[in-house]
């Protein structure tokens, strides 16, 4: 099922929410250039761009991108996202090479690596992505933080990434279950909740992290359930961020939150004991290195 499916299409449409002004984005700057010709260069895919994230004018001219591995094409419709759907393209073998020499040239201390859902593979790109935390690390010898799909719960795969070694193991939420059926099709709140603490039970000392996005009518008390729970499989850290939606065949905002509100429940959520909490308008997974460096304890990444 593709996610074009989500709303109506033609002028029954819902219209795309004005963007509030605290959603005001920086004008780029030359290092957005050089990003922008690094990636082309090494032909990779990003999801700065696959998923039009609104931080890529600011994250690029910084010499940041979040570096997609396995294709630009997912094997899951979630609501969402703008991913390309459909059918998925052979492994490129040398990927691996290709993302460590785009972290050299960036000059990355802390590279973030995600991927596309592939499903139809056995083990859902496991071992190319333990290739991948490898290659950067062998070459760059910077952090890697993975931000990896469900595996749909698969333990040998989850641990395949995990004995690669990243430094901090992602894996997002997304929203509260109750939305699971619109917003992450086919994916499983109880199924995310099991990866994580998989990764704990597989290394200890290894730090997780997850992700909530907000304003698609998700209630405080939903949220703070999920960050509860979250914090009862150890997760350490967590970002929550504003939806924006893609597209408009994608799910509309329901609602844009202040900043102040964000503060707000980022305190709230502090209190059940994470390491760090991210909230804000703009916070993704890969925003804010420098507090990532914090958690890490490691002052040479900041
Ligand atoms: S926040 Fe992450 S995905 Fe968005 S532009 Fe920055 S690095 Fe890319």
């Amino acid at each position: 099922m593709s996610t074009l499916n989500i709303l109506p299409n033609g002028p029954e449409q819902a219209p795309r929410a004005r963007l509030p002004k605290w959603l005001k984005r920086p004008l780029p700057t030359p290092g957005m250039a050089y990003t922008d010709e690094v990636i082309s260069d090494l032909k990779l895919e990003t999801v700065c761009e696959s998923a039009k994230c609104p931080n890529r004018t600011e994250c690029w001219s910084h010499k940041t991108a979040t570096l997609m591995i396995l294709g630009d094409v997912c094997t899951r419709p979630c609501g969402f996202c703008s991913i390309k759907k459909g059918k998925t393209e052979a492994l490129q073998l040398d990927e691996p090479e290709r993302v460590a020499e785009a972290a050299l040239r960036l000059g990355l201390k802390y590279v973030v690596i995600t991927s596309v859902t592939r499903d139809d593979l056995d083990d859902g790109g496991a071992e190319h992505w333990a290739k991948c935390v490898e290659a950067v690390r062998d070459k760059t010898g910077a952090a890697v933080e993975v931000l990896t799909p469900d595996f749909r719960g698969n333990r040998d795969a989850i641990a395949t990434v995990v004995n690669s070694r990243p430094d901090v193991y992602n894996h997002n939420t997304e929203t509260v279950p109750r939305l699971y059926h619109r917003v992450r099709r086919n994916s499983d709140y109880q199924r995310t909740l099991d990866l994580l603490t998989q990764v704990k039970e597989m290394d200890p000392n290894m730090p997780t992290k997850s992700g909530l996005m907000m304003g698609l009518g998700e209630t405080w008390e939903e949220v703070l359930e999920v960050c509860a729970d979250l914090r009862s499989v150890g997760c350490d850290i967590l970002t929550l961020g504003q939806y924006l939606q893609p597209t408009l065949d994608h799910l509309p905002v329901e609602r844009f939150l202040p900043p102040e509100e964000f503060d707000e429940i980022g305190d709230e959520i502090r209190k059940l004991g994470f390491k760090l909490v991210a909230s804000g308008p703009f916070v993704r997974s890969s925003y804010h290195a420098g507090e990532m460096a914090e958690v890490l304890g490691r002052d040479d990444l900041k």
